[in-house]
């Protein structure tokens, strides 16, 4: 599933492309997407290069719980009030492209269930 632990997001890390961030910490980054599909379109990720949700370990506990407050304060600052959604693709069928585990906060708008 894994192909390699060295994405665009390492380069967003490492400030290497430009990215428009809106919280960082030791262990987490949070940054608008660039092709938004609400109008709160915002990407929580760890700092550390785990591929996918598949391939957190337990040794991960702390940073994946690190990240769902992470969402919930991202979210608590962007505005969203009346609701969001939490999306983590995983894998191909999953419809995962960027190898590098990512939390989507999708917000502003009524999200449609389920998703295609
Ligand atoms: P996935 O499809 O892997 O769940 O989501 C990857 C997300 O990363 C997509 O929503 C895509 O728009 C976003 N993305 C890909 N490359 C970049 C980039 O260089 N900068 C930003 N801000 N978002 C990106």
């Amino acid at each position: 599933m894994s192909e390699t632990t060295e994405t665009i997001f390492s380069k967003i890390i490492r400030r290497e492309i430009p990215v428009d961030i809106v919280y960082e910490d030791d262990l987490a980054l949070a940054f608008k997407d660039i092709h938004p599909q609400a109008p709160v379109h915002i990407l929580v990720i760890p700092k550390k290069p785990i591929p996918t949700l598949a391939d957190a370990e337990s040794q991960d506990h702390a940073v994946l719980g690190h990240l769902l407050l992470t969402v919930k304060r991202v979210a608590k600052e962007a505005g969203l009030e009346n609701g969001y959604r939490v999306v983590i693709n995983t894998g191909d069928d999953g419809g995962q492209t960027v190898y590098h585990l990512h939390l989507h906060i999708l917000g502003g708008r009524q999200l449609s269930w389920p998703p295609g």
